[in-house]
């Protein structure tokens, strides 16, 4: 399998060539030459695979310069109950006739970005032991993504992560839950600012080219292509879970911000999987619900990005979504190129053609919008009718999903986060406190490792200099 840019660049490159990446040199996303289908008979030989098999097989299709026995053992070493808490890894339950969730929060941050953080660092440790190099993961966070990505580092051997966050503004949960791991190559730095400035230092530090080729800087962001594939696989896994035959259609609704969640369910319908609607659930922060309305794409400025309580879906702009405007042009690099590299830097977005907004129908995608309203009477409802305790962003996917139920279809709600790690909302809605799994009951307490220091740029890179 070769992987090619969304705006045209012509050089073809390989799994590994793009694994460390990020953006293509074009500034483009990689995306596969083609997609491959799964027919009638694969598909039936997968529905009894163990998750583990079930992924090695999915990714085995996209990656063929790792040995297909490394590749097992990696998936393995991932993909168990230890670090997923159950056998099924992505255990479906029913929540009423012909709607399931599918819990992708069990991993050890209680977030789904740990299903593709988790197997990033194992390929991560592979790859760069493969190549003889060191990596230093740089990364801001307010939450979610730099958790998943310290506890998917930690002790791998070759990485180091440095990870910036806004010292003092994250919830004492997030806080706990980075500040308390003690592996070496593992660096909280605690900024004196807010999550702009710790943004900016990074913007700022990657800037420097000759420092980030001396200290070989790297990134984990979502439009990493290794962890869109990785997310591929709960999809075939979910629709395995709520269906007996490969007669039967199902459809997701997806807690979306970046798109790279729902962007893999793109990927598994255009593999063949019998998905019917994929549904786009944002918050307030409605960029994708406005696109897949009118067509219209709208790059949100800051004071336009609204402080949510699904804070993981507060977002700008939407960075995995030019991989699907690709496919919806029919893979026409140089109209992508002039949306995504011309109109969204100058004019802050694009409006579709009509054909190509009434082509949106074809891929399956519809989409709504949830406020905090709608989030709190969904997990009101969600706990007094059917005992179920759900979060923030699940709540927002089960609102939207429920407007999108068609008659004999189930409606599968991807669970994106466990409830004990938004405690306040929960509060809010039922007055009840969200129960934490088990061994995660003194966090707080635990002792902290992370170094405070001022919004300085020369302070970040010395700290790197002095600790990589
Ligand atoms: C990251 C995240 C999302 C949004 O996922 P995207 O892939 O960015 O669309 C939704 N819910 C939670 C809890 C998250 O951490």
């Amino acid at each position: 399998m070769r992987y090619i840019s969304t705006r045209g660049d012509q050089n073809e490159r390989s799994f590994s060539e793009i694994l460390l990446e990020g953006l293509a040199p074009d500034g483009g996303l990689y995306l596969p030459t083609a997609y491959p289908r799964i027919d009638s008979a694969t598909l039936e030989r997968w529905r009894g695979l163990p998750y583990a098999e079930l992924a090695f097989e999915i990714l085995s299709l996209y990656i063929d310069d790792i040995p297909r026995s490394d590749l097992m053992r990696l998936v393995a070493a991932t993909y168990n109950e230890q670090v997923f808490g159950t056998k099924e890894i992505v255990p479906l339950r029913r929540l009423e006739d012909g709607v399931f969730i599918e819990a992708l929060s069990n991993g050890p941050t209680l977030a789904f970005k740990d299903m593709a953080m988790q197997l990033l660092g194992a390929l991560f440790e592979f790859e760069l032991g493969r190549r003889g190099q060191t990596l230093n993961i740089l990364g801001a966070t307010s939450g979610d993504t730099g958790s998943a990505a310290e506890y998917a580092m930690r002790g791998k051997r070759g990485v180091n992560v440095f990870m910036l966050s806004p010292h003092g503004r994250m919830s004492p949960f997030q806080q706990a839950q980075m500040f308390s791991l003690q592996d070496e190559n593992i660096h909280n730095l605690a900024i004196e600012g807010v999550f702009d400035d710790c943004q900016d230092i990074v913007k700022a530090v990657s800037g420097d080219l000759a420092f980030k080729r001396r200290w070989h800087i790297g990134t984990v962001n979502s439009i990493n292509w290794a962890r869109l594939l990785a997310q591929v696989v709960y999809y075939f896994a979910g629709y395995f879970q709520a269906t007996k035959t490969n007669a039967e259609r199902v459809s997701f609704a997806v807690p979306s911000g970046n798109f790279g969640n729902i962007c893999a369910g793109h990927v598994a319908r255009m593999m063949g999987l019998p998905i019917d609607r994929l549904v786009a659930a944002t918050n307030e922060n409605d960029v994708l619900d406005e696109f897949f309305r009118t067509g219209r794409y709208r790059v949100r400025a800051s004071a336009e990005t609204f402080e949510t309580s699904s804070p993981s879906m507060d977002i700008s702009k939407a960075s995995n979504f030019e991989r699907f405007v690709f496919d919806l042009l029919g893979r026409d690099a140089v109209r992508t190129a002039e949306l995504f590299g011309t109109s969204v830097s100058t004019a802050g977005g694009f409006t579709l053609d009509v054909p190509d907004f009434e082509h949106i129908a074809d891929f399956g995608f519809v989409s709504g919008k949830s406020t905090h309203a709608d989030r709190v009477a969904m997990i009101r409802a969600a706990w007094e009718r059917h005992h179920t305790m759900i979060d923030t962003h699940t709540a927002d996917g089960l609102k939207v999903g429920l407007e999108h139920v068609m008659p004999g279809v189930p409606m599968i709600v991807l669970e994106t986060a466990l409830p004990a790690k938004f405690a306040e909302t929960i509060r809010e809605a039922i007055g009840l406190e969200p129960a934490r799994p088990a061994g995660l009951e003194g966090l707080e307490a635990l002792p902290k490792r992370f170094a405070v220091m001022p919004p300085d740029v020369a302070a970040v890179k010395h700290y790197i200099e002095t600790h990589a």
